[in-house]
């Protein structure tokens, strides 16, 4: 299927965040209750959005490849994993506090000395380290014994099952272990929707090389991300990369290269790949007592593994997608319609079955038609309103192509297939219809 040029997208926060929740996509979570401080739920229509993201970053760096396996770690660990991998001692940020309006910034994204809510000047206090962990206990007693933390990167939870991985699956370097999940920072400063929240989803490999193959595989694990973007149907032009600068590298990277994506607001990352060197090997080897190494046979030698990472959130890159395909473009009348131009394989449902009638046996016929579309894609049934409502709703929401079930349809069991970006339409017999769907949509 092909997707009609795209205008750049324009689209305020404002009618993206509107759109989400009264499609079904985002919900402000609590909401009932007044909402809880940037925190979202994830409606029906986003929760297929995300599984399809997820899926494709899962066929991409798992299924699709020969030197790649998962995993799935707990969300609490031992404190000590936290200890070892440096978060309880350097995961924090600068906070400071306006003294007039009470507002609370991190200090390293403040623009000058006015305070970005009330506009007081030099008001804010010394800047404080505030670690970004969440606390919790385990077990029934809430002393500092039980104390615990909810990771803030699925990262380490990889790491300290290297020699689990290696010794069940029996790798050779170099090799990845992938994984994805729910991850926990106490942000101090959140907004702009989905971008920064508490509570998200990260989708991180750790790729494990032989030292003096790190900037090789560096270099070509940034190209392969950037490539994966561009596969999900993100514009190139509104993707670039942003390579971090000597100075400002983190205490355990060699290198850092963000993917950018421009936001409404600017341009702001998706996804980092950073050269994290043997820093969390040798880390967790040295705390945990276990010699977290790599026999080399080749060269018969024992190596502590280099890494590479790209470390990607699942809820930005939502937030990107719906961003970039989010076009105004005329209906068959010169009226505007708004169209989410998803590639197929994101669209949070690829099929939707719309009969003419809501009565049998055009009714009947449709569920039918239904049914045999269900096993292989998402698919929404809708017979409310006009079919021209009908199809500016699926326009809306992204999906790719509507069938259309009419009286004549009883008569020549054919069906009118319309494609969202070009609004043509072809008939074509029932029987034919599965396999003319997976030939537009390529899966
Ligand atoms: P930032 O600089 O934006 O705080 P980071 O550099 O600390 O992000 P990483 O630790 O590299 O982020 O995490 C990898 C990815 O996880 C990020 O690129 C982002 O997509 C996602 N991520 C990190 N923090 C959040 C958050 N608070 N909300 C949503 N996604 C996040």
């Amino acid at each position: 299927m092909t997707t009609t040029e795209p205008a750049q997208s324009t689209v305020s926060m404002d009618t993206l965040v509107s759109l989400c929740k009264r499609r079904g996509f985002v919900f402000p979570a609590s909401e009932i209750y007044g909402g809880f401080g940037s925190t979202y739920d994830y409606g029906p229509l986003g929760v297929e959005l995300k599984r399809n993201i997820k899926d494709a970053w899962w066929r991409a760096m798992v299924r699709e490849r020969s030197d790649v396996v998962g995993i799935d770690t707990a969300i609490i660990q031992s404190p000590r994993v936290w200890e070892a991998s440096g978060h309880v001692q350097n995961f924090h940020d600068p906070m400071v506090d306006c003294l007039q309006c009470k507002g609370r910034f991190r200090a390293d994204h403040l623009e000058g000395p006015a305070c970005p809510t009330c506009g007081a000047a030099d008001s804010f206090t010394d800047a404080r380290e505030f670690n970004l962990m969440f606390r919790t206990h385990v077990g029934p007693v809430e002393d500092a014994a039980a104390s615990a933390y909810l990771r803030p990167e699925t990262a380490q939870g990889i790491f300290v099952n290297f020699e689990n991985v290696l010794n069940a699956t029996r790798r050779r370097l170099p090799f990845g272990i992938a994984q994805q999940g729910k991850s926990f920072r106490n942000e101090i400063t959140l907004g702009n929707f989905i971008f920064r929240t508490r509570e998200f989803e990260q989708m991180e490999m750790e790729y494990f090389v032989a030292p003096e193959q790190s900037d090789e595989w560096y270099a070509r694990w940034i190209d392969l991300r950037e490539a994966w973007y561009h596969e999900l149907g993100i514009q190139p032009e509104n993707l670039r990369r942003d390579v971090h600068p000597q100075e400002s590298l983190s205490h355990y990277s060699a290198g850092t290269t963000d993917l950018q994506y421009r936001f409404p607001w600017g341009w702001d990352e998706l996804e980092g790949i950073a050269n994290r060197t043997d820093f969390d090997l040798t880390q967790h080897g040295e705390s945990s007592g276990k010699r977290l190494e790599y026999f080399d046979q080749a060269e018969q030698r024992h190596i502590v593994p280099h890494v590479i990472e790209p470390a990607a959130g699942v809820d930005r890159i939502m937030l990107a997608l719906l961003c970039d395909a989010y076009r105004v473009l005329p209906d068959e009348k010169g009226d505007d319609r708004v169209v989410l131009a998803f590639a197929p394989r994101i669209a949070p449902v690829t099929v939707a079955v719309l009969p003419l009638s809501r009565k049998e046996p055009v009714a009947d016929l449709a569920r039918q038609v239904w049914d045999q579309l269900r096993p292989h894609w998402t698919t929404q049934y809708d017979d409310t309103q006009s079919i021209g409502r009908r199809y500016r709703r699926q326009d809306e929401i992204g999906t790719p192509l509507c069938v259309t079930i009419d009286f004549d349809s009883l008569e020549d069991h054919a069906v009118t297939i319309r494609d969202r970006d070009t609004q043509q339409q072809e008939r074509l017999p029932i029987a034919e219809l599965v396999n003319a769907l997976r030939t537009r949509l390529s899966f």
